[in-house]
């Protein structure tokens, strides 16, 4: 648990988030992104899908999913690159079975 005078976890900079002057919907509505892990009810589910609709239609998900996937203790919750908690866990699972420990360094 982070406290009132820890220091915010820094972002890995081997993968930089990507740089846009498409105005993005997760920086105009941010309500729309976020998301906690039992959040479950009918208006959560319909939230999340908006969500995840607004990211497949942005220009820089590829890149914002690389850059969630690479810094796990600033994405802990929310809607990244339409993809919640649970599917970034599983995600970097994945990449560490294929590319093993260091797999932000190999897809960098
Ligand atoms: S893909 Fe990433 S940058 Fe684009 S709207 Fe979704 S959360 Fe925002």
């Amino acid at each position: 648990m982070r406290t009132a005078t820890a220091p915010a976890p820094e972002a890995d900079p081997r993968i930089p988030f990507p740089h846009t002057n498409t105005t993005l919907a997760c920086r105009t509505d941010p309500a729309l992104f976020v998301h906690e892990l039992g959040q479950n009810s009918k208006d959560d589910r319909d939230r999340i899908e908006r969500a995840r609709t607004a990211c497949r239609g942005c220009p820089i998900a590829a890149g914002c999913l690389k850059w969630a996937l690479a810094n796990p203790k600033l994405t802990p919750t929310g809607i990244w690159a339409a993809t919640t908690s649970w599917d970034r866990a599983g995600l970097r699972r994945r990449l560490q079975l294929r590319h093993g420990l260091d797999w932000v360094g190999v897809v960098a």
